[in-house]
C-alpha cells in the first residue's frame, strides 16, 4: 500500500482532512481552560446572550411578523456579516489593509453593532492564531462544542488584561478604546433605532436574530473551520474549508486558506470559494478609501496546468490572468 507524502507545512495539502494526520490528533480532547473573567462578568454575558435569543423566540410565537421585519433582519446579517469579514477580522484582526483614522473609526463604531469591539477582538483573535489548536487556544473545537461555540463567547480562558495585551496596537487610538468602553451603547443604538421604526417584531427580528445568526455563524467558522472539510494547505493547525459556511459567512469560512495567509485580505483562493469581504475590500481600494491590500505572499496558487486534490474530487486550476493570480503569482518570483 502506497503511504501518503511526507506533508510539508504550508504547502499544497496533497490529501484531504479525512486523510490526514490530523484527522487522529484532532481527537483528541483537551479539558476546557479554566475561568479567567470574573463571575459577575460571565453572568452578565451569559444573560446578555440567553435574552439575545429568547426575545426573537418570543416574537415569533407571540407576535405578527412583517415582510419589512425579515428584510430588516437579512439586511443586518449582510451588514454584521461584512462588518465582521472586512472590519473587524481582516482589519483588526490581521491589518490586511491601511485606511484612514476616520474610515478605522467608522469600522470599528460597525465592529460594535455586533456586541464586540476592534480591541478585545483583535486580541482575543490574536491569541486563536497563536495558539490555535492547543489547549491554549481560546476557541479549540477539542475543548469541546459548548465551549468553543458558546462558552467561549462567555469567557474564553483568558483576562481582559491578557486579550488586551495582544491588541496593545489599537490601544494608542483613544477613539477605539472609548468604543471598547461604550461598546454594547452602539449596539443598543441600533436596537433602538429598529424598535423606534417598527416596534417590538422589528427589534426582536430585525435586531436580536440578526445578531444571534452573526454570532452562532462565527462559532460555526470557529468550530467547523477547524473540525471538517477539506484541507488545501498542510498548516500546523487543523484548520479547514468547510464550504458551506465558507459560502454563509461571506468568505470567512475558507479558514485553512486564512491560517496559511492570516494577513492576506482575500480568504477564498479558488473558483467557487466566494468572497465578498474581499470584493468590498476591492472596491474600497478602487474609491481610495483603503489601500496596502495585503494578498498571498507564498504558494498560494496551484499552477495553472494541475488540479488540487479534494475528498470531494478535483478543484478545478485558479483562472489565469487575473487580478488576483497576476499579482500573487508575482509575489512568488
Ligand atoms: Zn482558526
Ligand atoms: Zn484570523
Amino acid at each position: 500500500m502506497n503511504s501518503p507524502p511526507s506533508p510539508r507545512v504550508g504547502s499544497q495539502c496533497a490529501w484531504s482532512r479525512s486523510q490526514s494526520p490530523f484527522r487522529q490528533q484532532t481527537s483528541v480532547r483537551f479539558p476546557r481552560p479554566p475561568h479567567a473573567q470574573p463571575l459577575s462578568l460571565r453572568i452578565g454575558v451569559g444573560s446578555g446572550l440567553l435574552a439575545l435569543h429568547t426575545i426573537p423566540l418570543t416574537a415569533l410565537c407571540y407576535s405578527q411578523i412583517a415582510a419589512i421585519d425579515w428584510a430588516v433582519c437579512a439586511l443586518l446579517y449582510v451588514q454584521g456579516a461584512l462588518t465582521m469579514g472586512v472590519g473587524l477580522h481582516r482589519y483588526f484582526g490581521h491589518r490586511s489593509f491601511r485606511t484612514t483614522r476616520s474610515f478605522q473609526l467608522l469600522l470599528g463604531w460597525l465592529a460594535c453593532t455586533l456586541l464586540t469591539d476592534p480591541i478585545r477582538f483583535a486580541g482575543k483573535h490574536r491569541l486563536h492564531h497563536r495558539y490555535a489548536d492547543s489547549p491554549r487556544d481560546p476557541h479549540s473545537p477539542r475543548a469541546g462544542i459548548w465551549h468553543c461555540w458558546i462558552g467561549s463567547l462567555i469567557d474564553e480562558g483568558y483576562s481582559t488584561a491578557q486579550i488586551r495585551h495582544h491588541a496593545r496596537d489599537w490601544q494608542r487610538y483613544p477613539e477605539l478604546v472609548w468604543l471598547e468602553r461604550t461598546r454594547f451603547l452602539h449596539a443598543g443604538l441600533v436596537a433602538l433605532a429598529t424598535a423606534w421604526l417598527g416596534g417590538f417584531s422589528m427589534f426582536a427580528i430585525g435586531f436580536c436574530l440578526s445578531r444571534v445568526i452573526c454570532l452562532h455563524a462565527v462559532s460555526a467558522v470557529n468550530y467547523f473551520g477547524h473540525r471538517s472539510g477539506d484541507r488545501r494547505f498542510d498548516t500546523q493547525d487543523a484548520s479547514t474549508n468547510p464550504v458551506f459556511w465558507g459560502w454563509f459567512t461571506f468568505g470567512e469560512g475558507w479558514h485553512n486558506n486564512h491560517h496559511r495567509f492570516p494577513t492576506s485580505a482575500r480568504c477564498g483562493l479558488a473558483r467557487g470559494e466566494i468572497d465578498p469581504a474581499y470584493r468590498i475590500i476591492q472596491l474600497l481600494e478602487k474609491i481610495g478609501w483603503v489601500w496596502d491590500v495585503r494578498l498571498p505572499a507564498g504558494p498560494a496558487l496551484p499552477p495553472p496546468s494541475k488540479e488540487v486534490s479534494s475528498s470531494k474530487g478535483t478543484q478545478r486550476p485558479l483562472k489565469t490572468g487575473s487580478r488576483f493570480s497576476t499579482k500573487a503569482r508575482a509575489a512568488l518570483r
